[in-house]
Parts: structure tokens; C-alpha cells; sequence
């Protein structure tokens, strides 16, 4: 049996990173830039003013105070979007708006707080000095500056910074297309609750929401029975697809048959079993470059499991380069006990206290149970060798998304 780690890295060395595409800048958010972008202009294309006020000669008004204001006849205005008409001479000022061109001549503004006006005589009270108030052409970024460079994680100022260079598409990363079946004669659709008995297919919605978090896209290829005809056919569906996810039916019971099944549709078994809990009995295999992982069939097994190695390999597809949850010490609110063996991943909320994270267990830990599972903010992960942690003890926990 592997252990987690190495299980992680079999799974990563097979792993394929997405040819590219060219998307809208909103698709683009939360996805991995694929080509450099340079800017093809200067940001801002020409000098500015930062401040409501007047655009003036900085020589002009040196000797300006409160007390002996100097003079100055407003001659022209430029305001965001319609420059001055005339450049300014000495004596001369001009009224500016916020993000106005500064008109020619003019090498300072001062704020509209520091002057009075009358008519169109200016009397300015505080004297300024050269570039006062202007952002000049190129502050932000110059024409042919690499301003982001592919293995960018495309975040909303980056989205900001690629629309203020004029680019509509940007090219990325592509996302995995990632086919879900579920297997279980127990179960039912969402749609068919009225069949009394039945327990419902959440973990076909479980492991679609985990897919669309990881940024992958999910084809949903519905139910299978207990049936290996019945799974094979079901399978069939996904050859379009770059991952397939199963659940249950992978463990030693008469009835599991997925490994079967991959293992008749040429999938390549590459492990089976990793010494974790929950998540034990999972499968994983390669067919050409698509990849094959079947979770086991408890909701909470299936999705620590997605957690720890299917989460990885679809960031990596994506062309992510971080691809671990943040593994952090905490220490324990409360006690912890476990046989040797496994390494154990238990569901627990963490809080900062006091600057310093407090984990503290959810309560049940069966791996059957989805309520622990939503409260859970995080993950303690208790070595194999470890048997007992006691209260205030080190601990080390993985971060989940949504963790406060
Ligand atoms: P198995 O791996 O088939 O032995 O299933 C283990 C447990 O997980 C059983 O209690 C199943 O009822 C449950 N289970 C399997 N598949 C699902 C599913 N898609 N949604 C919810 N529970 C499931
Ligand atoms: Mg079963």
C-alpha cells in the first residue's frame, strides 16, 4: 500500500498540463495565463492631473503663501476626456479636472483648496514645485513592458490591467473536462427521492462542485447499478474527457467491480489503496494521457480523497504551479487518539486565537457522514505513526477552501 505522499506523486508524474486557448478576460478570471502580455501603450498615454485644480508654470507661482497669493489669468480648461485648446504661457493657468491631460506649457498643478478664483483671475495661495499633481505618460506601465508573464494566476486586478491595455482575450490554460459516474444498486437520481429506501446520489454533486473549485469542467455521466455491463457502458461516454472520477464499488466487497471494469476498458491500474483514512480503497490508473481515479464510495472518503490527489492534478492541468492546500501547525482543542498505520485526515473547524491557529475536531468521524464534512473547515493530518495528541498539543492542518 502507498502512502499518501507517494501516491501524490505517481498521480503528479502522470499528469498532463492543458494545451492553451484564447478566452474573454472575465472567463480568464481565476485561470492560468498561457502567453506573455506586453502593453502596446503607455499608461497613462499622456501626462495627468491627479487633483481638481488648476495646471500652472511651477516658476509662477514660487513665492506663493497665504498671505501674498499670486496671480494668474485662467486662459483655458481641460477636463477628463477634452484636453485644453491652447498651451499655457507665463501668468498663465489653466482649470484641470481629475485625470485631465495637463496642457502643454503648464509643469505643476495645484490643488483647488490652495487657490481662489474670480471671474478668471486665479490667486494661488501655496507655491508648488515642478510636477506637483501630474502622473506622468508611462507612470503605470510603458509601451513593451512585460507586465505579466505566463504561469500568472489571473486574479481581478490582473483582469483590471489587461482591459486598461485594450485586450479583450488573453490566452489560457485550458480547463480539464472532468467525467463524474457514481455506482451503487442503493442509490437514486436527485429527481427521484419519491423511491423510498433509496439513499441519493450526492456524491455525483459532491465531486461536480469539487470540480468546478479546482477549475475543471464536469460531465456528469449520471448512475451506474452494481453491474460491470451497465458501468463499462456508462463509461463509454467519457472518452471526450481528460479525467474520469468514479465512486464506490472499489473496495473487496462481491459486488465492486470498477477496478474490473477500468481494467477491461485498457485503463492501466497504477495503485490501488493508499494507507490513508478515509480514502483507503482508492484506485488509480492511466489510459493514454487521460486519467483514471476511482474514489471510494463514502461521501466523506470520496471527498477527502478528491482533496488530496484529485484537486492537485486538476490545478495542475490548469497549469497551476502551487498545488498544495497550505499545511499549517495549529494546536489541538481537544484529544486525539488513532491506531498505528494510516495517516488520518480529521474534519475539524480552525480558528486564529490569539494569533496562533486552534484546531478544533468537528465531532463523528465517519467517514459515511456529510454533515461533519460541511462543517469542517479543515483538515488535521495525523502522521501514521502518531497514536495520541493530547490537549494543546502540535498538530499540523490543511486549509479547505472557504476556511476562515
Ligand atoms: P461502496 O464503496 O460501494 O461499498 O460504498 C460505500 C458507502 O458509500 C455505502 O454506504 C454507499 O451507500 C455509500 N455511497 C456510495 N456511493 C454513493 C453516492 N454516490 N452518494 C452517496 N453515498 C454513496
Ligand atoms: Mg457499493
Amino acid at each position: 500500500m502507498l502512502t499518501v505522499e507517494e501516491a501524490l506523486a505517481e498521480v503528479l508524474s502522470q499528469v498532463p498540463v492543458m494545451p492553451s486557448e484564447k478566452v474573454g478576460i472575465l472567463q480568464a478570471l481565476g485561470r492560468v495565463l498561457a502567453e506573455e502580455v506586453a502593453s502596446p501603450r503607455d499608461l497613462p498615454p499622456y501626462d495627468v492631473s491627479q487633483m481638481d485644480g488648476y495646471a500652472l508654470r511651477a516658476a509662477d507661482v514660487r513665492q506663493a503663501s497665504p498671505s501674498s497669493p499670486v496671480k494668474l489669468s485662467i486662459v483655458a480648461r481641460s477636463v477628463a476626456g477634452k484636453g485644453a485648446d491652447r498651451p499655457i504661457g507665463p501668468g498663465e493657468a489653466a482649470r484641470v479636472t481629475t485625470g485631465a491631460p495637463i496642457p502643454a506649457g503648464a509643469d505643476a498643478v495645484v490643488m483647488q483648496e490652495e487657490t481662489e478664483r474670480e471671474g478668471d483671475t486665479l490667486r494661488v495661495k501655496l507655491a508648488s514645485g515642478q510636477r506637483d499633481f501630474i502622473r506622468s505618460q508611462g507612470a503605470d506601465v510603458h509601451a513593451g513592458d512585460r507586465v505579466l508573464v505566463p504561469g500568472a494566476l489571473l486574479s481581478p486586478a490582473h483582469v483590471a490591467l489587461l482591459a486598461s491595455l485594450g485586450r479583450s482575450q488573453v490566452r489560457v490554460h485550458q480547463r480539464p473536462r472532468v467525467a463524474i459516474l457514481s455506482t451503487g444498486d442503493e442509490l437514486c437520481d436527485l429527481d427521484e427521492l419519491d423511491i423510498g429506501g433509496r439513499l441519493v446520489d450526492s456524491n455525483t454533486w459532491a465531486l461536480c462542485a469539487l470540480v468546478l473549485a479546482a477549475g475543471g469542467e464536469p460531465v456528469r455521466l449520471g448512475l451506474a447499478k452494481d453491474d460491470p455491463e451497465e458501468i463499462a457502458r456508462r463509461l463509454s461516454d467519457a472518452s471526450r474527457c481528460d479525467v474520469v472520477l468514479t465512486s464506490a464499488g472499489v473496495s473487496v466487497g462481491d459486488r465492486d467491480y470498477v477496478k474490473e471494469v477500468l481494467g477491461k476498458l485498457g485503463v492501466e491500474l497504477r495503485f490501488w489503496r493508499v494507507a490513508m483514512k478515509p480514502g483507503k480503497p482508492l484506485a488509480f490508473g492511466t489510459r493514454g494521457t487521460q486519467l483514471f481515479f476511482a474514489l471510494p464510495g463514502n461521501p466523506t472518503s470520496a471527498m477527502v480523497s478528491f482533496e488530496q490527489f484529485v484537486r492537485p492534478a486538476l490545478l495542475k492541468m490548469g497549469g497551476r504551479q502551487s498545488l498544495a492546500r497550505p499545511l499549517m501547525k495549529a494546536t489541538l482543542d481537544g484529544t486525539l487518539s488513532k491506531k498505528k498505520g494510516l495517516v488520518h485526515f480529521v474534519r475539524a473547524r480552525t480558528q486564529v486565537v490569539d494569533g496562533a491557529l486552534v484546531a478544533k475536531p468537528v465531532g463523528r468521524q465517519d467517514s459515511g457522514l456529510i454533515s461533519s464534512m460541511a462543517e469542517a473547515d479543515s483538515l488535521i493530518v495525523l502522521p501514521a505513526d502518531l497514536e495520541r495528541v493530547e490537549p494543546g498539543g502540535e498538530i499540523r492542518v490543511q486549509l479547505l477552501d472557504g476556511g476562515r
